[in-house]
């Protein structure tokens, strides 16, 4: 059940600078995130979509610093993110955890798993041996594997497994938001529903949030409270979930959500998105869909349409709805 606002971010930027030559001169700016603002409630799950370069990930990992904002704001319990000093940052990322596409990123091969997670917990603080060997056996159990594996290293567990370790590293210290960044898009599809479970059976036990992050619609329906598209750096559409499936605005989210509903039997005609996503680096004038959009019109190349709310609690980015 979603409670308070836990987590607001305004008018987030992440740009990277690009140079050339021996002198380093800039030659231009990626702009992997360029003015979001969003929020998420305490137990709340916001699901963040968007094809792959769209500048999810790095909007996931600007908002806990582990890239630093170029500008904007970001709040999470009350705390100003944005300008706490760096050793500060590790009592907040207790609170404010991340798991990986990847569970091997965070998981050391010469380090049995049982290690792993302890290592999490003594980074912030607790060193008493019995209280660490509790800890580690009761995180264990929470993902659903058995306290006896802590021994084992990771090249002993199935990519599921090693999803689950992952998740017990964050869960560590009792987070109140984690940022899932594709947790489920490396492992094999009858691993994916045990996964996403367990992940819901915790917010529903725990209370946790979540921002998670996906390329799959699929994936973000079955668990989130509100989605958020994101395109080229910026946020074109954010709705609550019943609202965004049911009356979808954006011609970007119709393509994506066509994608889906032509899987099944009887489902409506694809719109296809013609080519990749514009580089960062030159995106297009105006609506930076414009080059893709099935709907565009002499307006869109011209003029950049503001996030705007079209009926209470979703928004949208289009000249469409202006
Ligand atoms: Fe398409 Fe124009 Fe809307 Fe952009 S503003 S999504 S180009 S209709």
């Amino acid at each position: 059940m979603a409670g308070g606002a836990l987590l607001q971010v305004k008018d987030l930027r992440k740009y990277y600078r690009v140079t050339t030559g021996l002198m380093r001169r800039l030659s231009g700016e990626i702009r992997a995130v360029d003015g979001v603002s969003l929020s998420i409630n305490s137990g709340e799950v916001l699901g963040l979509v968007g094809e792959s370069g769209c500048g999810k990930s790095t909007l996931g990992k600007t908002i806990l610093r582990l890239e630093e904002p170029t500008s904007g704001q970001i709040n999470f319990n009350g705390i100003d993110v944005v300008s706490l000093h760096r050793r500060d940052l590790r009592e907040l990322r207790g609170k404010m955890q991340i798991v990986f596409q990847d569970p091997d990123s965070s998981l050391d091969p010469r380090m049995t798993v049982g290690g792993s997670i302890e290592e999490a917990l003594v980074v912030h603080g607790i060193s008493d041996p019995a209280e660490l060997e509790e800890r580690v056996a009761r995180l264990m159990q929470k993902v659903g594997l058995e306290a006896g594996f802590g021994e084992r290293y990771p090249h002993e567990f199935s990519g599921g497994q090693k999803q689950r370790i992952g998740i017990a590293r964050a869960l560590a210290m009792d987070p109140q938001l984690v940022i899932a960044d594709e947790p489920v898009s490396a492992l094999d599809v009858s691993v994916q529903a045990q996964i996403l479970n367990l992940m819901m059976d915790i917010r529903d036990r725990d209370g946790l949030a979540y921002l998670f992050v996906s390329h799959d619609l699929s994936v973000v329906k079955y668990l989130s409270d509100r989605v958020a598209v994101m395109y080229l750096g910026k946020i074109v559409e954010l709705a609550d979930k019943e609202e965004f499936f049911r009356n979808p605005l954006h011609p970007y989210t119709e393509a994506l959500l066509s994608a889906i509903a032509t899987l099944r039997p009887g489902g409506s005609n694809r719109i296809l998105l013609t080519g990749d996503v514009p580089s960062p680096l030159n995106p297009p004038a105006g609506c930076s869909f414009h080059t893709r959009c099935h709907r565009v019109m002499p307006v869109c190349p011209q003029m950049a349409p503001e996030l705007t709310q079209t009926a209470p609690g979703h928004y949208v980015s289009c000249h469409l709805y202006a």
